[in-house]
C-alpha cells in the first residue's frame, strides 16, 4: 500500500511522545536511561522518513537532476518534488557544468571574474536566456512585481546572467576551460582577466615555460 502524509501523522506524533520522557541534560542519563533514549530517537527518526517517503510519494512529479552537483555533492534526486528544473543545480544555483562548457564552446556568453577561485558570474551574449527557477506564493506580474497571494507554486523566468561554481567541472573540463582560456576563446569581462585564477589555473613561470 502507497503511505499516505495523513496515514503516517499518528505514528509520527507517537514517536515524538515517546522521546519526551527520556530527554534530560546530558549529564543526568543513567545507562539505562540513555538506551530508552536513544530507542525513541531511532524510532522517531523511522516515523519522519516515513512521513518524508509519504509527502514525497503524495507529489505528481518529483525533480530528478540530470546528474549530482559537484559543489554541493551528493543528494537527494527529490529533494525539490514538483520542482520544474532550470538547467542548474536546485541548491546552489550553479549552472550544470555541461551546459556551462557548452556555451564557453558556442562563445555566446560573457564571464565576471569575481574575488572567489571557485566562483564566476556568466552572463548571456546573444545566445539563449539563462532560467531562473523560484517557489511562490504570490502571482508575479510581468514588471517583476509582487501580485496577490495564491498556492505555492514555481515560476520559471528568464534571467540575463547566472552563476558557475568551477568545483562542478570534471577534470577534464577544466583541461578543457584553461585549453579555451589559452586559446583567448573565453570573454572576459573587466578587469580582462581572473584577477584570482581559479583554483585548478596557475601562471605557468618563465623558468617552466618552453624557450622561444
Ligand atoms: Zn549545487
Amino acid at each position: 500500500m502507497e503511505p499516505t502524509v495523513l496515514g503516517q501523522r499518528d505514528a509520527l506524533l507517537a514517536a515524538l511522545k515517546a522521546i519526551l520522557p527520556h530527554v534530560r541534560s546530558d549529564n543526568e542519563y543513567t545507562s539505562g536511561e540513555h538506551e530508552a533514549y536513544s530507542q525513541a530517537l531511532a524510532g522517531a527518526k523511522a516515523a519522519i522518513a516515513q512521513v518524508e517517503a509519504a509527502i514525497l510519494a503524495a507529489q505528481p512529479v518529483a525533480y530528478t537532476p540530470p546528474h549530482a552537483c559537484l559543489h554541493c555533492g551528493p543528494g537527494d534526486a527529490n529533494l525539490l518534488p514538483g520542482y520544474p528544473g532550470d538547467d542548474g543545480c536546485p541548491r546552489c544555483g550553479s549552472l550544470w557544468a555541461d551546459t556551462f562548457m557548452a556555451r564557453l564552446e558556442a562563445g555566446d556568453v560573457t564571464l565576471a571574474p569575481t574575488d572567489k577561485d571557485y566562483k564566476v558570474y556568466i552572463r548571456n551574449d546573444d545566445g539563449a536566456p539563462f532560467k531562473q527557477t523560484f517557489g511562490s506564493h504570490h502571482e508575479w506580474n510581468p514588471d517583476g512585481s509582487q501580485g496577490a497571494k495564491v498556492g505555492f507554486h514555481w515560476i520559471t523566468r528568464d534571467a540575463p546572467q547566472t552563476k558557475f561554481y568551477f568545483q562542478a567541472l570534471s577534470p577534464e573540463q577544466q583541461t578543457r576551460f584553461v585549453e579555451l582560456y589559452n586559446a583567448k576563446r573565453l570573454k572576459l569581462e573587466f578587469p580582462g582577466h581572473f584577477y584570482r585564477l581559479p583554483f585548478f589555473m596557475r601562471i605557468i613561470p618563465p623558468e617552466e615555460q618552453p624557450a622561444k
